[in-house]
C-alpha cells in the first residue's frame, strides 16, 4: 500500500469511526450505557441498591458505570461530567445535594442524556424522571411507632442530612403524627437537629450533648435512619437508657435489625431495594429505547413536575422481622432468628 492508500484507507477509517461516534445513541439502545452516581457507597444500603441495579440493568442488555460521590457535592459533579463526556445513554443519580445539580442535569440533557433521580428528588433541574420509596409515609411510620410506645413525654426529633430533600419530606410525615399530640400537650419537642451528612458519628454526639441539656430526661428519639439511629442508641446507652427510650429507624441495616431484635431499637422501615434498584433499571433503559416509563405520580421539583415511580415501605417491629427473611434480605443465620 503506498502512502495515498494507506492515507485513503486511514481517512475512511477515521470517518466510519466519527460516524459511529455520532450513531452512539442509537446503536446503544440496544446495549445502553448506563452511569449510576451514587452519593456515598460507603453506606451499607447503597452498595446493595448498586449491585442490584447493575445486575438488572445487565440483564435487560445495558452496562452500568459507578461512581461514589463519598458525601463531596463537586466530586459528584465532576463524575457526573465524566459520564457525559464518557457518552452515556442515561444517568441515574442518588444526589448528595439537592441544589447543586441543575448545571450538570442541563448538561447531561443537552448530550442528549436522559436522567433518573433515584431515592432522592433533584431539585430545580429538568431531570426526566424520579423514583422513590415513599418518604412521607415512612416519616409517619417513624412516629408512629415510637408514639405507640410513648404516647408521651419528651421527645428529640433527629433529623437526616441537610442537603437531602428526603430529610424534609420524612420529617413532614413524621410531624402529621406528632402535631396532634404536641398541640394537645401530650409530646413536647425538647430539641431537633438535622445530621450533616447522615453521619451516625455526628447524631451520637447530637444525642450526647441533649441528654445532658435535658438532664437525661429525654423519653422518645424519632430518628430518621438507621445509621443516625445507631449513633443515638450509642448515646443512650452510655447513659444506661438504651432500650428504655424507643428510638425510629429506615432501611433495615442488619445491625439495626439485630437492634430491633434486642428491644434497644423500637422499629425500622424496610424497602426493598432490590425492586427500587430492578425498577430503576427498567425505566432507565425504557427512557433509552424510548418505551413509555411505568410512572404512578409527579413530585414537583421547582422546575417541573417530575414524573415519579413512588414504591411501598414497610414498617418492622420485633414481632415482623421475619418478612426480612421471607424476602430474602437476609438469611436466617445473618439476623440470627
Ligand atoms: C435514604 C435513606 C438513607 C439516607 C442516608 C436517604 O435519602 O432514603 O434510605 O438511610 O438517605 O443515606
Amino acid at each position: 500500500m503506498n502512502t495515498f492508500m494507506k492515507n485513503a484507507v486511514l481517512a475512511v477509517v477515521a470517518t466510519a469511526s466519527l460516524m459511529l461516534l455520532g450513531n452512539a445513541a442509537q446503536a446503544d439502545a440496544k446495549n445502553p450505557k448506563i452511569g449510576f452516581s451514587i452519593d456515598d457507597l460507603r453506606l451499607e444500603r447503597w452498595a446493595r441498591d448498586r449491585d442490584f441495579f447493575t445486575a438488572a440493568a445487565e440483564k435487560l442488555g445495558a452496562k452500568v458505570y459507578v461512581q461514589s460521590a463519598d458525601a463531596s457535592e463537586q466530586r459528584q459533579i465532576s463524575q457526573i461530567e465524566n459520564l457525559i463526556s464518557r457518552g452515556v445513554d442515561a444517568i441515574v443519580i442518588v444526589p448528595f445535594n439537592a441544589t447543586v445539580l441543575t448545571n450538570a442535569v442541563k448538561e447531561a440533557k443537552k448530550a442528549g442524556i436522559k436522567v433518573l433521580s433515584y431515592d432522592r428528588l433533584i431539585l430545580n433541574a429538568d431531570v426526566d424522571g424520579y423514583i422513590s420509596f415513599d418518604n412521607e409515609k415512612v416519616g409517619e411510620m417513624q412516629a408512629a411507632g415510637v408514639v405507640k410506645i410513648r404516647p408521651k413525654g419528651n421527645y428529640y426529633l433527629l433529623g437526616g442530612s441537610p442537603t437531602d430533600n428526603n430529610a424534609k419530606m420524612l420529617r413532614e410525615g413524621q410531624m402529621k403524627i406528632l402535631k396532634p399530640l404536641i398541640d394537645k400537650g401530650d409530646i413536647k419537642v425538647v430539641g431537633q437537629q438535622w445530621v450533616r451528612d447522615w453521619n451516625p458519628t455526628e447524631a451520637l454526639s447530637i444525642i450526647e450533648n441533649a441528654l445532658t441539656a435535658n438532664g437525661n430526661k429525654i423519653d422518645a428519639i424519632v430518628a430518621s435512619n438507621d445509621g443516625t439511629a445507631g449513633g443515638a442508641i450509642q448515646a443512650l446507652a452510655a447513659q444506661k437508657l438504651a432500650g428504655k427510650v424507643p428510638v425510629s429507624g429506615q432501611d433495615a441495616d442488619l445491625a439495626a435489625v439485630k437492634r430491633v431484635i434486642a428491644g434497644t431499637q423500637a422499629m425500622t422501615v424496610y424497602k426493598p431495594l432490590k425492586l427500587i434498584a430492578s425498577q430503576a433499571a427498567k425505566l432507565a433503559v425504557d427512557m433509552v429505547r424510548k418505551h413509555k416509563p411505568g410512572f404512578n405520580s409527579t413530585y414537583d421539583n421547582g422546575f417541573k413536575k417530575v414524573d415519579t415511580l413512588l414504591l411501598k415501605p414497610t414498617a418492622l417491629t420485633r414481632g415482623n422481622v421475619n418478612l426480612l427473611v421471607q424476602d430474602g434480605f437476609y438469611s436466617k443465620a445473618q439476623i440470627g432468628e
